[in-house]
């Protein structure tokens, strides 16, 4: 008999940002396919709150090689496993559909014929942010907002300063991605915000301007993984 996947949103890093049905299936799995980022540290939570699960747990962001297995691996890994029977989780950071390739792989398991159900999580775009206080709208403030990935060189956004900007990925390119909103429309004395570590110990906020922030960071040595927020609602951080 054909097993199943699903993929699971395992939120920010906080077992606590879990959702039910997220625990159920993980309760249910015979395996579980885990990332590094959020996904292993919500199932060492559980393992010390004494949640139980009795499923194997295979790791593909980080092997003992220390190389994370390509996404290909990935995708033939999710079919063999759930084309011997097995019920899988594919426990993906945030949520799956979010800079995840959740959808992708999903698409090939249904081309294999396997049954997928997507399950969503809290993603680190909103809820990393939301530790630092801040808000990625505010009546007045800020009423629209673009998730990007540090990964493109981030070209022309719309809007000013109220229109929100949240780069994930962010680190390796923030001098260049501040540098190029800083000469547009927000201007270089723009609020911004690194968050790095949300929810985990190594949390730690930096406040800078799209002109300081580059060179904040540096001397902060600032370090993946950390959300970026551009725009007017920075100022509304909580105070340290
Ligand atoms: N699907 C995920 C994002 C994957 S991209 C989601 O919805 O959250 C990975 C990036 O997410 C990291 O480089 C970082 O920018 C961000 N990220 C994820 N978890 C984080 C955390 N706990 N603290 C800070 N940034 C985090």
């Amino acid at each position: 008999m054909t097993g199943s996947v699903a993929l699971v949103g395992a939120g920010p890093g906080d077992a606590g940002l879990l959702t039910r049905r997220g625990l159920q299936l993980l309760e249910e799995a015979d395996v579980i396919v885990a990332d590094r980022l959020g996904a292993r540290t919500v199932l060492a939570q559980l393992a010390a709150e004494g949640v139980h699960l009795r499923a194997e747990v295979i790791d593909v962001g980080k092997l003992p090689g220390h190389h994370p297995v390509p996404q290909d691996g990935i995708n033939a890994l999710l079919v063999e496993l759930a084309a011997a029977g097995r019920r899988v989780v594919r426990l993906k950071g945030g949520d799956p559909f979010v800079f995840g390739r959740g959808r992708e792989e999903q698409q090939h398991c249904e081309a294999a014929g396997i049954p997928v159900e997507v399950v969503s999580g809290v993603t680190s775009a909103i809820a990393v942010p939301a530790v630092a206080g801040i808000p990625l709208t505010y009546r007045g403030v800020a009423e629209s907002f673009t998730v990007l990935s540090g990964h493109d060189p981030v070209g022309h956004l719309p809007g000013g300063r109220d229109h929100t900007v949240v780069l994930l990925m962010g680190v390796h390119t923030l001098g260049h991605s501040a540098h190029v909103l800083g000469a547009g429309e927000r201007r270089l004395d723009c609020p911004v915000a690194i968050i790095e570590d949300g929810y985990g110990e190594r949390q730690r906020v930096t406040v800078g301007t799209l002109g300081t922030i580059a060179h904040l960071a540096a001397s902060r040595q600032v370090r993946s993984p950390a959300v970026v927020v551009i725009g007017d609602v920075v100022a509304l951080h909580t105070a340290d």
